[in-house]
């Protein structure tokens, strides 16, 4: 069924987002703040929107792809007073567990109905419509909005009710940032007992210290070509993405006063190399950072 889709925030990820939903026969309305976002969005047959309130009135469901929590709830203010009673409003923005708990909140209080939809697979993932969406919020709005995320990506998973979507996609990537943290330290110790990188690589990956950050995106160059490892670190998922995804997850866990001592290090430590490597160098650069800091004592 075709729908009539508000989209605002046409960035890197919502651009590609929107333009795959338009191959799908949807009619896409679009706003960024960001002229030549919108422009570029326009060319693959978005409808341009003058305001973000003018796209969601005339729309059956609202997606929103935004920086930031108060982005989100900012805009929200904004525009769930212009939707048509009922309206259902998907954000695949990454936010804070709590502010997205927010936003269902006030979408609920406005009339509206709502999802928060985050998702993996990056840049690449958008423009081939091969993301993973996980869902959080009511069955009956997963259904509707189903469709919709299988135009844009490969899988849709319902995670459970307001913010689920966010938890699970926080807790994936503390598991990921710990264990790209601990692959690489591994390797530089390999190193310093004289263990070949393809060694450690042959024997981890095939033994129990087996995962995608060491077999996927193995942060030394040579035993996984395809790995950024060999292309100087360009992302990739970028360092910048990887400290915002564990900032995100270092809330929750004082929010709860969950004890998860490693993730709140991992949140540290990507920090600060994100003030270096920032959008420019894969999280798994992280690996170098860990050789300067090697004390050199035999
Ligand atoms: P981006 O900065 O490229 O895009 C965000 C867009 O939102 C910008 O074009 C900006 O102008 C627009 N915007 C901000 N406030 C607005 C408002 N009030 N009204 C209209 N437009 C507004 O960011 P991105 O890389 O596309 O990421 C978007 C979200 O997706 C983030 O939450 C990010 O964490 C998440 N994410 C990104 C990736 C990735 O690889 N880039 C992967 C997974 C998840």
């Amino acid at each position: 069924m075709s729908r009539t889709v508000a989209f605002i925030g046409l960035g890197h990820m919502g651009g590609p987002m929107a333009a795959g939903l338009v191959k799908s026969g949807h009619r896409v309305l679009g706003h960024d703040l960001d002229a030549a976002a919108l422009d570029s969005a326009a060319a693959a047959g978005v409808v341009p929107a003058e305001s973000a309130a003018g796209a969601v009135a005339a729309a059956d469901v609202v997606l929103t792809m935004l920086p930031a929590g108060r982005h989100v709830l900012g805009l929200y203010d904004d525009i769930l007073t212009a939707a048509r009673p009922g309206t259902l409003f998907v954000d695949c923005s990454t936010i804070d567990v709590a502010d997205a708990r927010t936003a269902h909140q006030r979408a609920a209080a406005s009339g509206m109905r709502a999802l928060d939809a985050p998702v993996s697979g990056g840049v690449v993932g958008a423009e081939a419509a091969t993301l993973t969406f996980m869902a959080g919020g009511g069955g009956e709005e997963f259904a509707e909005a189903r469709p919709l995320l299988e135009a844009m990506g490969k899988k849709a998973v319902h995670c459970g009710g307001a913010g689920a979507g966010q938890a699970a996609k926080i807790c994936n990537n503390m598991i990921l940032g710990v264990s790209m943290i601990a692959v690489s330290e591994a390797f530089v110790l390999g190193e310093r007992l004289g263990l070949s990188h393809q060694a450690l690589y042959d024997v981890a990956s095939t033994a129990s210290g087996q995962c995608w950050a060491l077999s996927v995106n193995c942060p030394v160059p040579g035993p996984v070509p395809t790995s950024p490892a060999n292309r100087d670190y360009r992302p990739g998922f970028a360092a910048a993405l990887m400290a915002k995804d564990l900032g995100l997850a270092a809330n929750a866990v004082r929010a709860g006063g969950v004890n998860a001592e490693l993730g709140l290090r991992a949140a540290e430590l990507y920090a600060s190399y994100a003030e270096r490597a920032g959008n420019t160098e894969d999280f798994s650069g992280i690996v170098r950072t860990i050789r300067e800091h090697d004390g050199g004592q035999p």
